[in-house]
């Protein structure tokens, strides 16, 4: 971990019922989390009231993803102020289903929208296990990265999320080389694109198969400021084991 506050998000994606998310609520409310590290989960949209009224502020909540712009007749998508309205402040924008420049662009405007309406986003970036082959991580994570950078009047509220998507969901977690060297070339990306003070200061978190096991060996790489978990975010213990691993 470098210097910043580690930063953990649960996506807790499409999972749960109202007794299993009051039983995660209530795992989470009784576990020990280390003081100086931002914590954050994101409910489905149906539980953000049931997770509000009943999660310790200690962790804030987020939506999982937003509309491009304000709310209208766009069914099955929510809007940033239904996110913001239930008092969550942060978005996760995938960016793994973004090869497309269209849907890159896409994101970007949604992540734009979402500062604008005060939220953060959590903006993620990553490579499929062919391009990792073909030897293109780096540049499929720098186009990535333009698209946000060309769509975000600001990086205040920007966490980065570098997640292949060979590693999502898969149990097969990069190692803590592989995460590191894309975190630097992505930190190093920002540097010469943006300046070296968003460089120094955005945190880039890694996300893919993290769990209880395989956290702490990479969080001890300098430039991996966090983590993005999913199926493990959905066991309170084992989250807290991941919120604590930063040493
Ligand atoms: C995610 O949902 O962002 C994720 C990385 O999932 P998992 O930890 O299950 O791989």
């Amino acid at each position: 971990a470098g210097s910043g506050k580690f930063f953990v998000g649960g996506n807790w994606k499409c999972n749960g019922t109202k007794d299993s998310i009051a039983k995660l609520v209530s795992d989470l409310n009784s576990a020990t989390l280390e003081a100086d590290v931002d914590v954050v989960v994101s409910p489905p949209f149906v539980y953000i009231d049931q997770v509000k009224s009943s999660l310790t502020d200690r962790i804030e909540i987020s939506g999982q993803n937003s509309w491009v712009g304000k709310g209208g007749a766009f069914t099955a998508w929510n809007s940033s102020k239904t996110s913001a309205a239930s008092g969550s402040f942060l978005g996760i924008l995938k960016g793994d289903m973004s090869s497309e420049k269209r849907m890159r662009s896409f994101i970007g405007k949604k992540a734009a929208y979402a500062l604008s309406e005060g939220l953060g986003v959590i903006a993620c970036i990553g490579e499929k296990l062919e391009e990792r082959e073909a030897g293109k991580t780096f540049d499929v994570c720098f186009e990535q990265m333009k698209a946000f950078a060309d769509a975000v009047p600001s990086w205040d509220n920007v966490v980065v999320a570098y997640e292949p998507v060979w590693a999502i969901g898969t149990g097969k977690v990069a190692s803590p080389q592989q995460a590191q060297e894309v975190h630097v070339a992505v930190r190093d990306w920002l540097k010469k694109n943006v300046s070296e003070e968003v460089a120094s200061k955005t945190r880039i978190i890694y996300g893919g198969s993290v769990n209880g096991g395989n956290c702490a060996e990479l969080a001890k790489q300098e430039d991996i400021d966090g983590f993005l978990v999913g199926g493990a975010s959905l066991k309170g213990p084992e989250f807290a084991t991941i919120v604590n691993s930063v040493t």
